[in-house]
């Protein structure tokens, strides 16, 4: 007979990722019981609360790729559910904005990639067009994107949380509970935390910045390692925020998983101009002088990391100027929106990015989902994973449903 601790599935991480898993999962299969189980008071209190807050439309992403399908259904998913438990966001549009002749280049291969995976609306701007839809902005040429947008990811999490919660009988979503150690045992898996001993017929791998150590805990070899990147941003004084509409963004450089530094309208009307990207001393630390020993030890004695350093030198020093030099922070925005001065910009939030390294130092750029008999490993979620955390929520039931005799 089952007592409280039993569950069919128990999703480790209460992030966006992790809550619209179960949430799936509860839907297909109402039965099922499911917990999350989440180690911070609250949910959400890493990457889901602390980002850019863009609904991403999925122009830049390898068509085909797991992040070009999940970002394009799970940002129509989002916005239907936004719209439907009247969660405020907005639909704003974006523009990616070449300031140099050499930027050009990289800027066509992303227009062929956003017509390749069929973004609705997207078209070239120049540089008059460009002013007509942010009046302060100056590049050379552009793209448009209407369809993307804003909202407050944390909020979304939420409203998930409450709608799991609703079914007492069957979810649970657990708060202040760490899991410490994972032992399978014959059927089940017995989950040590903090608080009390768990089983579960299966678990789901959602820990975000520490998925790589769940997935160690649970025995898998999964050939990668979460590298933290932290990201700081600055936020535009009351004044200065009128001279940004929407989302400005810079041509990505197509050898990095980063956008780069992009001025951002967020739903609460202000505007935040990041993040840069920098390695962290500390997976969850928030601060630039933040340190962890463990952290530290595992990102700087893993091949890969060194092997990145090498590849991406000249990007990481150049981060770590914006990270530490206001005015070179201020110069970058400069380049879109010249009439921008010091006396503009503060310091504003922080966000860590869990970003997977390969062995050989490569960023990996896709979505990761492993899986084993009794478990799914979600490895690699970085942007954008809060637009398209609804697809791949979906995308683990699917494999559940499979695999685990649902
Ligand atoms: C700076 C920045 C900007 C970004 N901008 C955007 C954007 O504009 N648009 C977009 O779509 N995406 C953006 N992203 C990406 C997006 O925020 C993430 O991809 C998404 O939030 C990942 O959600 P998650 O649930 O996997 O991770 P998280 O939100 O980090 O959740 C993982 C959870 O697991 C918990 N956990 C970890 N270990 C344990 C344990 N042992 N026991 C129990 N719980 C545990 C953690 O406490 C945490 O709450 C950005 C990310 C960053 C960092």
């Amino acid at each position: 007979m089952r007592n409280h601790s039993d569950y069919d599935i128990i999703v480790i991480g209460g992030g966006i990722v992790g809550l619209a898993s179960a949430y799936k999962i509860g839907l297909h299969h109402p039965n099922i019981r499911i917990a999350v189980l989440e180690k911070e008071k609250q949910i959400a209190s890493h990457q889901t609360e602390r980002n850019s807050g863009v609904i991403h439309s999925g122009l830049y992403y390898k068509p085909g790729s797991y992040k070009a399908r999940t970002c394009a259904e799970g940002r129509k998913e989002l916005i239907e559910f936004a719209k439907k438990y009247k969660i405020t966001h907005k639909i704003c549009g974006k523009i990616i904005v070449a300031t140099k002749k050499r930027e050009l280049a990289n800027l066509e291969k992303v227009f062929e990639n956003g017509l390749a995976n069929q973004i609705e609306g997207i078209e070239k701007l120049d540089p008059y067009g460009i002013r007509k839809i942010e009046p302060f902005c100056q590049g050379i040429a552009a793209i448009h994107v209407p369809f993307a947008g804003i909202i407050d990811f944390t909020k979304v999490a939420e409203k998930i949380s409450r709608l799991l919660k609703k079914d007492k009988q069957n979810k649970k979503v657990i708060t202040s509970c760490e899991v410490k150690g994972l032992d399978k045992s014959g059927e089940v898996t017995e989950l040590t935390t903090n608080r009390e001993q768990f089983t579960a017929r299966y678990i789901i791998n959602c820990a975000g910045l520490q998925s790589d150590r769940i997935a160690k805990m649970a025995g898998v070899k999964c050939g990668l390692r979460i590298v933290p990147f932290r990201g700081d941003y600055y936020e535009l004084n009351k004044s200065a925020a009128e001279k940004v509409r929407g989302l400005i963004y810079p041509v990505p450089d197509p050898d990095l998983p980063f956008l780069g530094v992009h001025l951002t309208r967020t739903i609460n009307g202000t505007v935040e101009c990041g993040p840069n990207a920098v390695l962290a001393f500390k997976r969850e630390g928030y601060g630039k002088k933040d340190f962890n020993l463990k952290d530290s030890w595992d990102a700087l004695t893993y091949p890969g990391t060194w092997l990145m350093f090498l590849r991406h030198w000249r990007f990481g020093l150049e981060e770590y100027r914006k990270s530490f030099s206001k005015r070179h922070f201020l110069k970058q925005l400069q380049k879109f929106v010249p009439k921008l001065r010091a006396k503009d910009i503060k310091p504003g939030i922080a966000g860590v990015r869990a970003q997977a390294l390969g062995p050989n130092g490569e960023l990996i750029d896709d979505f990761r989902i492993e899986r084993t008999e009794n478990a799914i490993h979600v490895l690699n979620a970085p942007s954008p994973a809060a637009t398209a955390a609804l697809a791949i929520g979906e995308a683990v039931n699917e494999i559940a449903t499979e695999h685990f005799n649902l």
